[in-house]
């Protein structure tokens, strides 16, 4: 399912959808560097201030937004196919030990046998390498080894790395899920990144996973930076069975989540996905447009409080721990997902996410079929890495 905000006197095109633009005065639009709209539609500019300057206008837009097409009425033209509807089945899912395979052959094996004989303080300095070596960080593995040494565990050497790895991960409540915000809105995540490490699988495994729950899940393609990134969410949705709010490439991705919170509230949806760009010119242009789409989200749904997920690919290491400090400090992060974590040996990324950003881990990635998603659950993390 592919949805468009209708116009009234012609057929949809690609690139007529509306631009939606909150600030005054607006960003500068040579910073986004975007191909030129060709789009008839006037700028949000202009359609807000002609909304408060003529109550007609306010009214005809209110009577627009009514009129989105209602996703079980006939498309026209040309008619889009309708999703299947949802098995309300969950996919089959996948295996955490079999995900941590590599991580516990890899750095954790090392660790393990340094620490089984009962260290003296050479095999200290081996624990501190190995965590190293495991992407736990330095001044985070100097750490670990100094408060372990120090606490003497009646269990051994073992039990006390075990138990300050642990330690590091953050509180979170159990069973955790995208909860609305605003009484009768939908749910929203906002799914941001680095292009590569798994955003649009992600979407589409918590599609998967939410829609089988039972839940009416909608996505939004808001990567409108990227051609092929509204593709592969189109697919992703035909895969998991939800419907996907697109516009053309290059248009303005706020205008995409704006529609998308429309759709969602028309239908009753409980949840609405949105991929965001993983790339713009400069970094300042993608927090830009991120600060933006979150002002959208609070202008359609007033309160709410979107879901930021950073999605982290496991094997980008502190590379990859940089970036998700970056986007934190510019966006406000609530959550992580941490893929690839089965194309590893260095796990211990984990612990360095958790500490650094005081952010949790959500889901964990452990292959690339569907139910390759796992809920992030601190206790049998531990337990699986020194099983
Ligand atoms: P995007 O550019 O961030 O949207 O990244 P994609 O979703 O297109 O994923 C990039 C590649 O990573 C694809 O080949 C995915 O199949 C793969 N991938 C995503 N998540 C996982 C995971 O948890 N494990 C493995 N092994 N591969 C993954």
């Amino acid at each position: 399912m592919f949805w468009r905000r209708k116009k009234d006197d012609e057929p949809q095109t690609e690139t007529d959808a509306p631009d939606i633009d909150l600030d005054a005065p607006e960003p500068d639009e040579a910073d986004f560097d975007l191909e030129p709209d060709t789009a008839d539609a006037r700028t949000a500019a202009e359609t807000e201030a002609a909304a408060e300057a003529d109550p007609e206008h306010l009214a005809d837009l209110v009577a627009r937004v009514e009129a989105l097409p209602d996703p079980a009425a006939p498309a026209s033209p040309p008619p889009e196919p309708e999703p299947e509807a949802p098995s309300h089945q969950l996919e089959p899912e996948g295996d955490l030990d079999a995900g941590l395979a590599r991580t516990r052959g890899g750095f954790m094996s090392r660790l393990r046998g340094f620490l089984g004989g009962g260290p003296d303080e050479a095999s200290w300095d081996d624990v501190e390498e190995t965590l190293i070596g495991g992407d736990v960080g330095a001044s985070l593995a100097m750490a670990v080894v100094e408060r372990a040494r120090r606490r003497r565990d009646p269990g051994g050497a073992e039990a006390a790395v075990r138990a300050e790895l642990a330690a590091l991960l953050v509180a979170r409540e159990p069973d955790w899920s995208p909860r609305p915000s605003v009484a009768g809105g939908p749910a929203v995540i906002l799914v941001v990144g680095v292009n590569g490490t798994g955003k649009t699988t992600t979407i589409g495994k918590m599609a998967a996973r939410y829609s089988g729950e039972g839940r009416s899940v909608l996505l939004a393609a808001a990567d409108t930076f990227r051609a092929a990134a509204i593709d592969q969410l189109r697919i992703w949705a035909d895969r998991a069975k939800v419907p996907v709010v697109a516009h053309a490439p290059h248009a303005d991705p706020g205008a995409v989540v704006y529609d998308a919170l429309d759709a969602a509230v028309a239908r009753g949806a409980d949840l609405v996905i949105a991929d965001t760009a993983g790339r713009l010119h400069t970094k300042s242009n993608l927090m830009d447009e991120l600060s933006k789409i979150r002002r959208i989200i609070d202008k359609r749904l007033p309160g709410a409080e979107p879901e930021t997920i950073f999605v982290l690919d496991a094997t980008t290491g502190q590379n990859g721990l940089a970036q998700a400090k970056a986007f934190h400090e510019s966006v406000g992060l609530t959550g992580i997902v941490l893929t690839k974590l089965d194309s590893t040996a260095k796990g211990g990324i984990v612990f360095a996410i958790e500490h650094d950003l005081g952010v949790p881990v959500r889901f964990v990635g452990v292959g690339e079929k569907v139910g390759d998603l796992l809920p992030f659950d601190p206790d049998a993390f531990v337990a699986a890495l020194f099983a």
